[in-house]
C-alpha cells in the first residue's frame, strides 16, 4: 500500500519548568535509556530551559564525575547536537552521593533542590524518578516524604511527582502493599507506574487504529476474528540482568506486564473520550474479564521453557543455566506460551495466545489479529486445491513498526486463481525518523501531568491478580517432582517444540512476519 504522509507530525507539548531527580544514576536504566531521552528532548526543545538533573546514587561521584557519566551516556544521540547544546545541557546534571536509606542524603538533596530551582527558575516543580531496585522503591518515597520533599497532594504549583520503575511488586501482595505504602506519602495522581512498552508510537497506533476508523471497529470481535497472537520474543538471552531474572523469571518481567497491556489496548472497549482516567478504566475492566486460570500444573494451560546452548544469527550462546548469576539447577523459565480468554460479549470464546521468549530466533514484538475463513466461497474449485488463507492483521510493535494486512487477491493470467497479498503500512516508510522514543514520550508526559500511559494502581493490581496462582503453583511444586514441566529449547529457534503442539492442538499456528 504506497501511503505518502504529507500533514504534519503530532506537535509536542512542551514541558513546564522543572527539576528531576534520578535515583540509581549509576545505573543501566539512567545511562541507556533515562539520559539519553532526556537530552532529545532538551535538543528538540520540548524541556524549556529552566530545567535541571540531579543524580542520585551511592557510587562515590561528584557534579564532575557525573558529568563525564552523562557526556557518555548521551554520547550517540547527541552526535549531531552543538557543542553549545551539549554545555548547556551538562552544566544542568548534578550529583548527590548516599545511602538510599540515609536521612543525610535526602537532607543534601533538599538544600542542592532548592539551590537549583533557584538558579534555573523551575518554580519548585519536581520530579524524582527511582530507577533503582524495586526493594528500594518504598523505602525512597517514605524518605523523600520525611524530608519534605514531597508532600501528599501536592500536584501543581508546584508539582511533586514520583515515577517508579517496573517491576511493580512481585506477586499480588507485594503490589497491594507497595500501592499502599505509596499512597501513604502521595495521591495516586502523583504516582507514575512506568511500563515502557505503553510509550512507543506502534503502541498507542492501537487505539487510534481501532476506534478513529470505521471499518475495523465493526468485525472486531467474535462473529469475525477467530484468534489473537501477542508475540514478544527477545534474541538476546538475559545477559547482565541474570542475578535479576533468575529471581523473576519471564511470567514477571513479561507476561504480567508488557504483555497483558498489549491484550488490554486490543480487547478494550472505547471510551467516551481520550481521557486519562477512562483509558485506564477500560483496561482494568477488560483485564478483570480474562479468565482465571485453570489447571495451571498442565502444559495444555502454560508451556514454560528454558534456553539450552545454541547460536543466534551464527554467534554461539550459552544455556541459560551457564550465564552468570544465574544458578545451575535454576528452574526459572526464559519461554512462556499460554492461552487466555476474555469472558465478556465481544470476546467470549476467542482465544489469546500469548507467547515470549529470551534467546529466540529473532527480536519481534507484534499483534496477529486472525479473521475466520469466508463462510462460503464461490472459489470453490480453487479451495479445494489451495484454500483460502484468511485475513491477517498484524501491528508491529518491534523492530518492524506499523500494520500489516494479508489479504486475498486474484494473481494475473486468464484463470482465477488467487494469492495471498500483503498491504504494509511501516512507520519508517512513512514518518522517517519521526517516531519517538518510549522512555521520550513518557518522562514528557509525567512532566506535563498526563497520565494516560502510565499503569493505574487498579490496573496493577488486577494483572497481578490474574498471573500470582501461576506463580504459587510454580513455586510450591519443587523442580525435581516434575510436576511442573520445564521445556528446554536450544538458543535461536522459536522456543521448545511442546509451544508449537500447544496451538496445533488447537488447529491454529504461529505467525510470525
Ligand atoms: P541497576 O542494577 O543498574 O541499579 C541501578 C542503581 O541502583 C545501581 O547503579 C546502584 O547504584 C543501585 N543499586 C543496585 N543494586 C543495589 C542494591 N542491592 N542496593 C542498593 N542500591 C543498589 O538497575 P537498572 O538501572 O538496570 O534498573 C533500574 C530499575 O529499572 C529496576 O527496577 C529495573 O527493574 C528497571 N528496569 C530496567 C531496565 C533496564 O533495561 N535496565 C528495563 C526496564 C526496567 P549505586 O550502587 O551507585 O547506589
Amino acid at each position: 500500500m504506497d501511503i505518502k504522509y504529507s500533514g504534519p507530525v503530532c506537535e509536542f507539548e512542551t514541558a513546564e519548568p522543572c527539576g528531576i531527580v534520578i535515583f540509581g544514576a549509576s545505573g543501566d536504566l539512567t545511562k541507556r535509556k533515562l539520559l539519553p531521552a532526556l537530552f532529545e528532548l532538551y535538543k528538540r526543545s520540548r524541556i524549556p530551559s529552566k530545567f535541571f538533573i540531579t543524580g542520585v546514587a551511592r557510587s562515590g561521584l561528584n557534579d564532575g564525575s557525573f558529568r563525564e557519566l552523562v557526556a557518555s551516556a548521551i554520547e550517540k544521540v547527541a552526535e549531531k547536537s552543538s557543542d553549545r547544546k551539549k554545555a548547556e545541557f551538562l552544566d544542568r546534571c548534578f550529583y548527590v552521593s548516599g545511602q538510599y536509606d540515609d536521612p543525610d542524603t535526602y537532607k543534601k538533596l533538599k538544600s542542592l533542590n532548592e539551590k537549583l530551582s533557584r538558579k534555573f527558575k523551575t518554580d519548585s516543580n519536581i520530579i524524582f524518578n527511582i530507577a533503582t531496585p524495586p526493594s528500594l522503591y518504598g523505602i525512597i518515597v517514605k524518605k523523600l516524604s520525611e524530608a519534605k520533599l514531597v508532600k501528599k497532594g501536592q500536584n501543581n504549583t508546584p508539582f511533586q511527582r514520583v515515577i517508579v520503575e517496573k517491576p511493580f511488586g512481585r506477586d499480588f501482595n507485594s503490589a497491594v502493599a507497595l500501592n499502599k505504602e505509596l499512597l501513604s506519602y502521595l495521591d495516586d495522581e502523583q504516582i507514575y507506574r512506568i511500563d515502557h512498552y505503553l510509550g512507543k508510537d506502534t503502541v498507542q497506533n492501537i487505539l487510534a487504529f481501532r476506534f478513529a476508523n470505521l471499518i475495523f471497529e465493526n468485525v472486531w470481535n467474535r462473529n469475525f476474528i477467530d484468534h489473537v497472537q501477542i508475540t514478544v520474543s527477545e534474541e538476546l538471552g538475559v545477559g547482565h540482568r541474570a542475578g535479576y531474572f533468575d529471581n523473576s523469571g519471564l511470567v514477571r518481567d513479561m507476561l504480567q506486564n508488557h504483555m497483558l497491556q498489549l491484550l488490554a489496548l486490543v480487547a478494550m472497549e472505547p471510551p467516551s473520550k481520550f481521557d486519562a482516567e477512562l483509558i485506564r478504566d477500560e483496561k482494568v475492566k477488560v483485564m478483570k474479564a480474562i479468565r482465571p486460570f485453570k489447571d495451571i500444573s498442565s502444559p495444555s494451560t502454560i508451556i514454560r521453557g528454558q534456553y539450552k546452548e545454541g547460536a543466534i544469527k551464527g554467534e554461539q550462546v550459552k544455556s541459560y543455566r551457564d550465564e552468570d548469576g544465574v544458578s545451575k539447577n535454576s528452574s526459572t523459565e526464559t519461554f512462556v506460551a499460554t492461552r487466555l480468554f476474555i469472558d465478556n460479549v465481544r470476546w467470549e470464546g476467542v482465544p489469546f495466545y500469548m507467547r515470549a521468549g529470551k534467546a529466540l530466533k529473532e527480536k519481534k514484538t507484534q499483534i496477529t489479529i486472525v479473521f475466520k475463513e469466508v463462510p462460503h466461497s464461490m472459489f470453490v474449485k480453487d479451495i479445494k486445491e489451495n484454500p483460502l488463507e484468511p485475513n491477517v492483521l498484524i501491528f508491529g510493535i518491534q523492530p518492524e513498526q506499523g500494520v500489516f494486512l494479508k489479504y486475498q487477491a486474484k494473481a494475473p493470467g486468464s484463470k482465477m486463481c488467487l494469492y495471498p497479498l500483503d498491504m504494509d503500512f511501516n512507520y519508517a516508510d512513512v514518518y522517517g525518523s519521526e517516531l519517538s522514543d518510549d522512555y521520550e514520550t513518557l518522562l514528557l508526559d509525567c512532566m506535563i501531568g498526563d497520565q494516560t500511559l502510565f499503569w493505574s494502581k487498579k490496573g496493577v493490581e488486577v494483572s497481578w491478580d490474574l498471573i500470582t496462582p501461576i506463580l504459587r503453583e510454580w513455586d510450591k511444586s519443587s523442580f525435581d517432582d516434575k510436576k511442573i514441566k520445564l521445556f528446554f529449547y536450544e538458543a535461536g529457534t522459536w522456543g521448545p517444540d511442546e509451544a508449537d503442539d500447544f496451538i496445533k492442538n488447537d488447529g491454529r499456528k504461529w505467525i510470525v512476519k
